[in-house]
């Protein structure tokens, strides 16, 4: 097909005279309202209100000796509800001054070494960088008319991507909000491409209740919450169990969709998971792609933790296998040191992504695909959406990937060393060795007080988190209460873990005392 030209315009003269419009009457609140839109008439107030917002940011960054205050949701309420948003303050600095207490002086910084909970990481300037030019910019990545080269450069990012899974020639994919998100539609595609043999409504409907999804007894919870929001039934994810090391058994896989196959259900996806929250374990990828070839199955890799290795210098056969799957989800918010929001989905085959197609008259009508206009909306689940490929692309151009990788090895270096610490330490029990980054482990009482275990790891927990001076996380295992840490901080030392332990024992320690004492003098009867 034809490409149109167009004849090259320059703007109309500008009229003169009594042609020319007259300026609006400036009254009230307008003026100012206007002064505080980006335009070329506000670029210094632009100017000085970001220094002043990224100044005070700086200014916490260097000074926080702890990771959170503690802080308690009701003090923070009173203060953050007392607010009359009614009421402006009609200017950047002091709106920055309330924010100082509402918000900065409370919160919880990733970048400190002894935050040891979630999946959060320190941030690389870079992406800080991106995230100010982009929402400035506000391009808007669902059509070309609303975005020029910021689809192209997402384009890029997610072709680089794909290569380094190893998609083959076909991939594709698109950024997300996160890891639920392209787990959500990864799984979409899934279903959908499950029910391309049914062809009437009717066996459509009847299909759906028997689809099934295998994931791990370790796998994200957005695996059954996507499946709730596709209408699957209430039972249609299935969690195999996994081996000592909390790896999906692919054998038992294997006997699950033979059993779903007698029992005419039809399994439309299996979700390995290439670094489990909880336990950092890769699920053993180049098995179940074989698996998912014999039986003609769907294969989606959740790496919204793993994919750090993507870029490791050292690390990089721990996802052997991935390059098989039909979809993958990174969260480059987790382990590439993106800020919040940073995620993709990959395919493996292009032609999938059209089940997420629908076509607008507005926005993208069909004729421009036969144009060949790039308009990321094809593909996606959102509209609107923020350019969050700008961040990894800077990270990219001014980093490179094996800095990233580098700083992601380090973190996984540490957690190893952290586990023997705690392993070797008579006052916990711990889990098996992360592959990734985290150490899952418990407080044990040793001599009276054992059956306290439960309540202790619990309080200790919490009494951390209250003193602000370490973050750490809670999970359950085998219905025992446990304590996590997740390393994503390459600035966190083995040093800052034993120091956290020693608080941890502490709290601990207090609590089982207490609650030993209080059990003595109970009067009996
Ligand atoms: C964090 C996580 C998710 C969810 O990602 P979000 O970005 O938080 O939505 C999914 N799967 C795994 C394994 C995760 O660790």
């Amino acid at each position: 097909m034809t490409v149109p030209t167009y004849p090259v315009e320059t703007d109309p003269p500008v009229p003169t005279g009594a042609q020319a419009a007259a300026p609006p009457v400036s009254t009230g609140v307008l003026p100012a309202a206007r002064a505080q839109l980006l335009h070329d008439g506000s670029v210094e107030q632009y100017r000085r209100a970001i220094a002043d917002g990224v100044d005070r940011v700086a200014r916490r960054v260097a000074t926080v000796d702890r990771p959170a205050t503690g802080v308690a949701p009701a003090e923070l309420a009173s203060l953050v509800n007392t607010v009359d948003l009614d009421r402006p303050l009609g200017d950047a600095g002091a709106a920055l001054d309330e924010l100082e207490d509402a918000y900065l002086r409370d919160a919880v910084w990733f970048h400190h070494p002894r935050y040891l909970a979630h999946l959060n990481c320190p941030v690389v300037i870079p992406a800080l960088l991106g995230e100010a030019v982009l929402s400035a910019v506000n391009s808007s990545l669902d059509t070309w008319d609303q975005s020029a080269g910021a689809t192209l450069i997402e384009r890029r990012l997610i072709d680089w991507t794909a290569a380094r899974v190893g998609l083959g020639p076909d991939a594709d994919g698109v950024f997300t909000s996160g890891g639920s998100q392209s787990n959500l539609q990864a799984l979409l595609l899934a279903r959908e491409e499950a029910c391309a043999a049914v062809i009437t409504p009717a066996a459509r409907l009847e299909l759906l209740p028997r689809l099934r999804v295998l994931t791990s007894a370790a796998g994200h919870f957005s695996v059954q919450k996507s499946a709730k929001l596709l209408g699957l039934a209430p039972d249609a994810v299935i969690t195999v169990p996994t081996d000592a090391q909390r790896r999906i058994r692919p054998a038992a896989v294997r006997d699950e969709i033979t059993r779903c196959r007698q029992a005419g259900l039809s399994v439309m996806a299996v979700v390995g998971t290439a670094g489990t929250t909880d336990f950092g374990s890769i699920d053993p990828l180049a098995e179940l792609a074989g698996i998912c070839a014999a039986t003609g199955v769907w294969l989606h890799v959740d790496a919204a933790y793993g994919c750090g290795l993507l870029v490791s210098p050292t690390r990089r056969h721990l996802l052997d296998g991935i390059e098989r799957a039909d979809s993958v989800t990174v969260d480059y918010h987790k382990s590439f040191f993106q800020p919040v929001s940073s995620s993709a989905l990959l395919v493996r085959d292009r032609r999938t992504l059209r089940h997420a197609t629908y076509h607008a008259d507005y926005l993208n009508p069909a004729r421009m695909v036969q144009q060949q206009i790039p308009n990321q909306v094809d593909k996606s689940l959102q509209t609107t959406r923020r350019f969050d490929a700008l961040k990894l692309w800077l990270t990219l151009r001014v980093m490179g990937p094996d800095a990233l990788g580098a700083l992601f090895d380090e973190v996984v270096d540490t957690a190893a060393e952290a586990w023997q610490l705690v392993s070797q330490d008579p006052r916990f029990a711990v889990e098996t060795r992360s592959q990734l980054s985290t150490v899952v482990f418990r407080y044990l009482p040793t001599g009276p007080g054992r059956e306290l275990a439960d309540g202790a790891n619990l309080y200790a927990r919490e009494a951390l988190a209250a003193s602000g001076l370490a973050v750490v996380a809670g999970t359950r295992v085998d219905g025992r209460h446990f304590l996590k840490f997740t390393l994503l901080n390459p600035a966190t030392t083995v040093d800052d873990v034993s120091h956290v332990l020693e608080l941890i024992a502490s709290h601990a320690g207090r609590y089982v005392r207490d609650n030993v004492a209080a059990d003595l003098t109970c009067p009996v009867g």
